[in-house]
């Protein structure tokens, strides 16, 4: 029965069964692109299901830039598919290594082609309906494309969709936001600027002065206490990283619209004052926008093992770590003003055990990129996008291993899982100083600075 809030959907035609593999990615951030490209070559067949028409993620729907470095030593920890989705852009020549920023478009191509090199087949403009059950298995998942409803069946599922949307339908438990409140970190709408005279800018401590006037005379309305900016891959054009929206729910249909607005009033806000009030901006003009608002956080799923605040600092190791974080806490104040950015000692990791991406409440399913099972402050650390890729990369690895063997991954041995990551390049060995992990790039990047993502 209807009620005045509510409607019935009626009963449902017969839904094509459109495909059926051993493993599906469902989202093709970071998370879904190391996961589609690990799964396929183990030898599943996997599809990759993808709401937007490209993959990416964060990194290109988000206009998210640069890659945050998650180094050790200065080299990337991430040596698996990350660091090769970097080397294809560079072949492309969206970027160059081993500087961080890269081409968002570019970093389309690169991941597309990674993923269907290895095997994968990929499903664009499919959105997640929901999943079908049968007991505490997924059956299929329905997604939604132009055609309709379709339905795709796999052995093994991979949620990747950044917000845990199939586990959290697939009817797993998990935590939204900081423990005291529910509160998430703000989104962003990241933007970027061109025909900047970049020899002409001041110094960001002259540029936080006037931003902190135009604050307090009431030109600016954003929340944020700095200027975030960051050089791009051009000459002549510089990634801003630096509105906020604050209380908005990345899951909630009618709160996302309306942050996406209130992103774009931020924009437009800066705009004016950097082309007004800051010098090389006189000409500046608006260059691009991510095709969404950036999301930090929504759901985090409750797993087999849970990684705390207090586990980083004691810089946690495991025997079946599947993925190593040096990057700090950085937690953008999901109440207003504020950053906190809380390092590991200098030389120092922590680990992130199998169990984190093996949901409870679903048998044959993993969760990879940032939506695993950590607390909010551990989130704020793995969530940026190199160790995104290595945590979906590890899920792929699993999935492929217990479709092929008829396995729930919670049966899988997490360190098998570990070792086929080294074999295939991932830093997860110990080596002796100066040495240098397989897989690794030999370039260094002594200068990466953490400036907060
Ligand atoms: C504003 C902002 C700034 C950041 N700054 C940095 C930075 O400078 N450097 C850095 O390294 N990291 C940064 N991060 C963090 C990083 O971008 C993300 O945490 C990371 O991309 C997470 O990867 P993911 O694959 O888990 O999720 P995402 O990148 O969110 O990818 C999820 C994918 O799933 C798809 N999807 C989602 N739901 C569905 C559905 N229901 N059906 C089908 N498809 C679906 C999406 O379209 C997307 O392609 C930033 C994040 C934000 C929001």
């Amino acid at each position: 029965m209807s009620s005045p809030r509510t409607v019935t959907r009626p009963a449902q035609a017969e839904i094509p069964v459109l495909h059926d593999v051993d493993v599906i990615v469902m989202g093709g951030g970071p998370g879904g692109v190391g996961a589609a490209v690990a799964a396929a070559r183990s030898g599943a067949k996997t599809l990759l299901i993808e709401r937007y028409g490209f993959l990416g993620g964060m990194a290109t729907a988000g206009h998210v830039n640069p890659w945050m470095p998650n180094h050790l030593d200065g080299k990337p920890l991430d040596s698996g598919v990350f660091m090769e989705w970097c080397r294809r852009i560079e072949a492309l020549g969206g970027m160059k290594l081993p500087a961080r920023a890269f081409c968002p478009e570019t970093a389309k191509l690169a991941a597309e082609q990674l993923c269907l090199e290895a095997g994968a087949k990929i499903l664009y403009h499919a959105m997640l309906d929901r999943p079908l059950m049968n007991g505490d298995k997924i059956d299929c998942v329905l997604a939604l494309g132009k055609s309709g409803l379709g339905a795709h069946r796999a052995k093994v599922y991979v949620d990747t969709s950044g917000d845990a949307d199939l586990a959290a339908r697939a009817g797993c438990p998990f935590e939204f936001g900081r423990a005291e409140d529910g509160a998430v970190q703000p989104m962003t709408s990241n933007f970027d600027l061109a025909n900047v005279e970049i020899a002409r800018m001041p110094d960001r401590k002259i540029i936080q002065e006037k931003y902190d006037r135009a604050r307090a005379e009431g030109r600016i309305q954003c929340p944020r206490e700095n200027v975030l900016y960051f050089k791009t891959v051009e000459e002549d054009r510089i990634h801003f990283n630096t509105t906020r929206i604050v209380g908005a729910k990345g899951t909630d249909t009618l709160s996302f619209s309306e942050a996406e607005i209130e992103g774009r009033r931020q924009i437009a806000q800066f705009i004016k004052f950097l082309r007004e009030e800051i010098s090389g901006f006189e000409n500046a003009r608006l260059h691009s926008m991510g095709t969404q608002i950036g999301v930090r956080e929504t759901r985090r799923v409750k797993g087999h093992a849970y990684l705390t605040r207090a586990d980083y600092e004691r810089c946690a190791k495991f025997p079946d770590s599947v993925c190593r974080v040096t990057y700090p806490i950085d937690i953008h104040n999901p109440s207003g003003t504020g950053t906190e950015i809380t390092h590991l000692p200098q030389g120092e990791w922590y680990e992130i055990p199998y169990g984190c991406i093996v949901p409870q409440g679903c048998s044959n399913l993993l969760v990879g990129g940032r939506p695993i099972s950590v607390d909010h402050a551990v989130h704020s650390s793995m969530r940026v996008m190199p160790p995104a890729c290595t945590l979906g990369q590890a899920c792929g690895t699993a999935a492929a291993l217990c479709a092929e063997r008829g396995l729930n991954p919670i049966q899988l041995d997490g360190k098998e899982v570990k070792q086929k990551l080294i074999e295939q390049g991932v830093w997860l060995v110990d080596v002796p100083a100066g040495g240098s992990p397989a897989g690794s790039t030999e370039r260094r990047d002594r200068t990466a600075k953490v400036l907060s993502a």
